[in-house]
């Protein structure tokens, strides 16, 4: 089970001390209605992402943690989540972007659900494996909010980032797309991988 690198730990504490990885305040977000969460199936950390989820969940809904709530959470679970979903995404070719786009549609119209929530998680597998660092996975998972806001008419899609820093240092985290975007106002350069090398 990985934790972040050294270069990943600079990356995280530089982003956490310009305010850009927020604490999750459930209030905020529409959950009224529930969510559809796009989120990496990485076995090493579904467990404490889905948990991080449930509780954002049961806060907007002011549960108690003895008392039992049916989490109205549709998960669409592909590796990569949402770094899969930018057009040209750095992490694949093979058209996972369409994909999710079409089964978000679909989820929200079948379900009567408005709130997306887009999950990256670090370390990624899929991140790793295509050499993406903190910076370019955090900016693909915004460039994943910006395509699905100018595709999904009326969805409301909120960035969250899972940080496993050790066993005991796991934390979610709420990113503002416009605060990233004042940062870095074009997308961090990522390259696709090339069809040649599939
Ligand atoms: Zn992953």
């Amino acid at each position: 089970m990985g934790f972040l690198n050294e270069e990943e730990e600079k990356e995280y504490l530089r982003y956490k001390r310009m305010g850009l990885l927020e604490c999750i305040d459930a209030h905020l977000i529409d959950l009224a209605n529930g969510a559809i969460e796009v989120v990496c199936g990485d076995c090493d950390h579904q467990t404490d992402i889905y948990s991080h989820m449930n509780k954002v969940y049961r806060d907007h809904h002011d549960v108690q943690p003895d008392q039992s709530i049916d989490s109205r959470i549709h998960e669409l679970k592909l590796n990569g989540g949402a770094l899969l979903i930018p057009e040209k995404s750095p992490i694949t070719h093979l058209g996972e972007d369409r994909v999710l786009i079409e089964h978000i549609r679909s989820a929200m119209r079948m379900k009567k659900i408005q709130t997306v929530v887009l999950f990256a998680h670090a370390p990624c597998g899929m991140a790793g494996m295509f050499g993406l660092t903190l910076t370019q996975n955090l900016d693909c998972l915004i460039e994943a909010k910006l395509r699905l806001k100018s595709e999904l008419v009326g969805a409301k899609v909120v960035c969250f980032m899972h940080i496993a820093r050790s066993d005991r240092e796991r934390r979610t985290y709420f990113i503002s797309a416009a605060k990233w975007r004042l940062l870095y106002p074009k997308r961090v350069r990522s390259d696709p991988p090339s069809t040649a090398a599939a």
